[in-house]
């Protein structure tokens, strides 16, 4: 099991690595090949085996978190620049991994159940982290 990260956690994790690539020449990485910013279904071209897990953002004492998103102004789900805040749905379902070849870092989760199964990634980006409290 993966370890909690919180939304204080998650942007230092987010922080760090975009330290990495902007400390040298980013890194080309086959998985920057398809564009990211976004939510994306899983392209076929990524290497699985390729990325570790590295912590979730389910918390621990809510197995059945919000649907509910936060999604301010003009951005939807699809939005590059739509925020990731971590209590909200799709993001309280997430994982982290890292990419062992760049230390990019990627959110992903698993969209839907039943007969419709869609695995999604998106990038994640330091700048869009907001940590949003939930309603009361
Ligand atoms: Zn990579």
């Amino acid at each position: 099991m993966a370890d909690y990260l919180n939304a204080a956690a998650l942007l230092a994790l987010a922080r760090e690595a975009e330290a990495k690539q902007e400390a040298g020449a980013p890194t080309p990485c086959s998985c920057t090949k398809t564009p990211l910013d976004g939510w994306q279904s899983q392209p076929l071209s990524l290497d699985e085996t390729q990325f570790d897990e590295i912590g979730t953002l389910l918390p621990e004492d809510d197995p059945e978190p919000t649907f509910s998103e936060h999604l301010p102004g003009d951005t939807n789900y699809w939005s590059a620049d739509a925020p990731v805040a971590p209590r909200y749905f799709p993001y309280n379902r997430c994982t982290v991994w890292r990419c062992a070849s760049c230390a990019r870092l990627y959110l992903r989760y698993t969209e839907g159940g039943g007969y419709f199964v869609d695995r999604r990634i998106r990038a994640l980006r330091a700048a869009l982290i907001e940590d949003v409290p939930l309603p009361a």
